[in-house]
């Protein structure tokens, strides 16, 4: 590689950087947060959560007296709520351990839930002035161009020279926060990953792909894959002004959200059907499924899923002709509980009653959140 110029990549940073909350304070936590927000998501997306956050809970003190729900409410619509989740136990290992200062160690800051090198980097180089380095997205695809690896990226050979490389680099910079901000910077609004603006970057006399031409083919485009389509099924049940909710376990995808009664449909059923039965299999209720009272299409990261949700009624018998996942169904007695929570039937979720003006209360992740808009009229 030729000598990166560094002061111009500087220079470039301080002219050109954008205005972003997390800018303004360089703390770990304000860093932190922002790193582990900004994983996967767009930038203007993640700001005004990042302030909400920071103004709710100022300091890993703060967060780490959390309630989970709280913390998955304000993550509500943000996504992969694992993040969340690892972010609460990280604050309260942080308090319990480090006396509520993140730990000045590379070693300790990897050892903390959902914090990974790149993250610890950006850290401990912002608030500790380590030289350590960032290897985020961006930065990876910026180094390879500069480089002008033509290899799978994932590959250990290349992962190696990549960090060895981003390593080499921060250990020249005078500052290391200011370093790996102007590199994550450059891949974000410069080295893009479709339309880079060679004309424009600081660093263009020492790339190596911009001197063969070969610039947008790195990184080498991912084989396309059939990405799973699901329909899902679920109940809106509302009596007496509530309407039934589940909450899905800790763990996994959504863990901790809250959403509509229901589940996969089964090849062979309709999404009618399908509501019928999972109530029965999940919850020991007797349903009727009536209008279907909204549609809601949704991609996740590995698969995508159709939603429909049906306006339902308790009965208390079983629908005799729901199709064969009928005959699974309980009998009428174990299904009428009354509409308050604490005598539902014994389930793998907890499953609540609750107040339609309540509702706005709990996280739900982003398909059930279009129902329940539905539901309330908004
Ligand atoms: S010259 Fe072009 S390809 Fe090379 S680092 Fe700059 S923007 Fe990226």
């Amino acid at each position: 590689m030729a000598v990166l110029p560094l002061s111009d990549l500087h220079a470039w940073f301080l002219a050109h950087q954008r205005d972003l909350p997390w800018r303004r304070r360089r703390d770990a936590y304000a860093v932190w947060l922002s790193e582990i927000m900004l994983q996967q998501t767009r930038v203007d997306t993640v700001v005004p959560y990042f302030e909400r956050f920071v103004a709710r809970f100022p300091g890993f003190e703060a967060l780490a007296l959390a309630d989970e729900q709280e913390v998955l409410k304000l993550w509500e619509g943000l996504g992969y709520y694992a993040r969340a989740r690892n972010l609460l136990a990280a604050a309260r290992r942080i308090a319990a351990r480090h006396n509520g200062r993140f730990p000045d160690s590379l070693d300790a800051a990897e050892a903390l839930p959902g914090i990974a090198r790149s993250t610890a980097g950006a850290i401990l180089s912002a608030a500790y002035d380590r030289p350590l380095p960032v290897l985020d997205g961006n930065v990876k695809r910026v180094l390879a161009r500069i480089m002008a690896i033509r290899e799978d990226l994932t590959r250990p050979a290349a992962v190696r020279k990549l960090w060895e490389t981003a390593g080499d680099l921060v250990l020249a910079a005078p500052d290391p926060d200011r370093h790996n901000q102007a590199m994550m910077e450059l891949g974000a609004t410069c080295c893009t990953p479709r339309a880079p603006d060679c004309a424009t970057c600081p660093v263009a006399t020492a790339c190596k792909a911009l001197d063969l031409g070969i610039q947008a083919g790195i990184p080498a485009p991912k084989k396309t894959r059939t990405i799973p389509h699901h329909h899902v099924a679920v109940a809106v049940i509302v009596e007496d002004g509530r309407t039934l909710i589940q909450q899905r376990p800790s763990e996994g995808l959504l863990g901790g959200l809250w959403e509509f009664p229901g589940g996969k449909v089964e090849p062979g059923e309709t999404p009618a059907q399908a509501v019928v039965r999972e109530l029965a299999e999940e919850l020991a209720l007797a349903v009727e499924a009536g209008d279907e009272l909204a549609t809601v299409k949704h991609a996740y990261s590995h698969f995508r899923i159709t939603l429909h949700a049906f306006s339902c009624r308790r009965i208390r018998q079983p629908p005799v002709d729901s199709g064969p996942a009928a005959s699974r169904t309980p009998d009428a007695a174990a299904v009428s509980p009354p509409p308050c929570d604490p005598s539902l039937p014994p389930a793998a979720r907890t499953a609540r009653w609750v107040p339609l003006e309540h509702l706005d209360d709990y996280p739900f992740p982003k398909a059930n959140k279009k129902v329940l808009d539905r539901l309330l009229g908004r």
